[in-house]
This record gives structure tokens, sequence and C-alpha cells, in this order.
């Protein structure tokens, strides 16, 4: 793996915990990380709770100097105003996020986000100094139509595409993730080897798309410095063998991140 992509283990907690139970979640998870001598230098930690969480997660971080990060599961495409149960980026950036997940599966799904949508979310959350972690991801039956890299490559296409004048800013950062949504919540992840080989498709797609707007040099670098995330049931188990492979820079994790230990365990895969 290149030097620069260090190893992010994301705990998308998706609608679970409230914000009395994510204080002893987070707590847990930092304290059964510090005792295991967990270096956070080497693999970054960073739990994604649901908004109402926010407030609490960030005092506690900020109050046990903690080295979990943390971001939200969605934002606005708007910056303020009449959009009633709309949250911002601004407000994110206000808590302290440094990271908000879009284009996940089960928004696309059940809120009807299409690609302009993520595109424009992932717009937002760079406007605001956040980290989007950009989701990407085909159905089984995308699967079976397309194979497994067609769809997740034009989604990410289609995000560069709406963000590319925003990337060319040297300090601009995203995070990509491929989940195969037949993966998610199945019990039955994609196998390394799969992983790999789509994940190597989107390096591949930042370089090809990027090099229009932003330049090939900018875009290779761009490429190169990218970290992409698998996610869909990785687990204690099945962690090592993804990180294992050169492209793959960390986990999206969801049901296991809900429990302290075994989200310790999969951010200690070394
Ligand atoms: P899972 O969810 O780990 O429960 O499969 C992953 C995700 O949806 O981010």
């Amino acid at each position: 793996r290149v030097a620069g992509r260090r190893p992010l283990i994301a705990g998308n907690w998706k609608m679970n915990i409230d914000h009395l139970h994510a204080i002893a979640l987070v707590q847990k998870v930092a304290w059964t990380l510090k005792d295991a001598g967990h270096d956070f230098d080497d693999v970054e930690v960073a739990v994604f709770p649901p908004f109402t969480d926010l407030r609490s997660v960030q005092s506690l971080v900020a109050a046990d100097h903690l080295h979990i990060r943390y971001g939200a599961q969605d934002l606005s495409t708007h910056d303020e105003g009449a959009y009633t149960g709309e949250i911002s980026g601004a407000f994110l950036a206000r808590l302290d996020c440094d990271y908000v997940i879009v284009g996940h599966s089960e928004r696309r799904a059940y809120h009807h986000e299409d690609d302009a949508v993520v595109a424009a979310k992932a717009q937002a959350a760079l406007r605001h100094g956040l980290v989007p972690v950009i989701c990407v991801g085909e159905t089984a039956e995308d699967l079976e139509q397309q194979g497994p890299a067609a769809v997740p490559v034009a989604q990410l296409a289609a995000v560069l595409d709406g963000i590319a004048d925003r990337l060319g800013d040297e300090a601009a950062e995203i995070v990509v993730a491929y989940e195969p949504v037949w993966a998610i919540g199945s019990g039955h992840a994609a196998t390394p080897g799969q992983a790999q080989q789509v994940i190597g498709r989107l390096r591949e797609t930042i370089a090809e798309r990027l090099a229009g707007p932003l330049g090939a040099d900018r875009a290779d670098r761009l490429a190169d410095a990218t970290r992409i995330l698998y996610g869909g049931s990785v687990a204690v188990g099945n962690v090592a063998g993804f990180l294992a492979e050169p492209d793959i820079d960390g986990a999206l994790v969801g049901g296991a991140s809900l429990d302290a230990r075994s989200f310790a365990d999969i951010a200690r895969f070394r």
C-alpha cells in the first residue's frame, strides 16, 4: 500500500444507538483500543453515529482527548434556510466532524438519492471542510447483468464530475467506500480478491476521470492518495484479508461496529 494511505476503520452505526448509549460505546471502543496499545497514527478509527448523538460524541472526545474521529451519515445539499428536517454541513463542521458519508446504498434505495444528489452532497461536504466518504456499489441484479465494476465505476465517475473543481485544491480530500449492496448486512462479504478487483478499477477511475479537469499529474497524485475502503459484512474474521490487498485502505463496518469489542478487534486487524 502507498505509504501515505493510512488505513481507516470506520463504523457506520446507521439508525442504532441513542446519544446516551453513544457515549458508552465510544468510551468502550477508545478504552479497549488504548488498553491494547493501539497506535491511532498507524490505523485511524472513526465512528458515524446518528445526528442526535454527535454533540455528545464531540463533548466526550474533546473532554477525554480521545483519538477517535467521527462524522455524520448524511448531510443536506443546502447550507441553510427553509429546508425542514435537513442538516447542514456547516453544522457538522461546528461539531468538529471530520467526515460525512454520502451515497450510502440505503439512502440511494430508501430516499431515492441519485448520482446527482450524491454529487451535490459531496460538494456540500467539501464546501464545509468535511471529507466526504463516497459510497458506491452494485446490487445483486447489477452484478448479474453488468458484472461487478460497471455500476460502482459509473457512480464514482458521476460524483467526481460534480466535485472536480474543488479537488484542484491540494488540501481537498475524499474517501471512497466500495460496498456491494448484496454484501451489506447479509453475512456474505465479497472475497478480498473480488473487492480488490473493483477497488483497483475505482482507483483508475479517479486518475482517468480527473485527468481532464485537473491535469494528469494532479489526477494521478489524487488517485494514489485517496483511501478506498471495502464495506459489506466486514467482521473480525475477514478484515485482515481485505487490508492485505494493495488497493484496499480500510473498512466501512456496519453491524460489527455496534459492539465495542468487535469493532476494536477489527481496528486491530494487524
Ligand atoms: P454491514 O454494513 O457491515 O452491516 O454489512 C456495512 C454498511 O452498510 O456500511
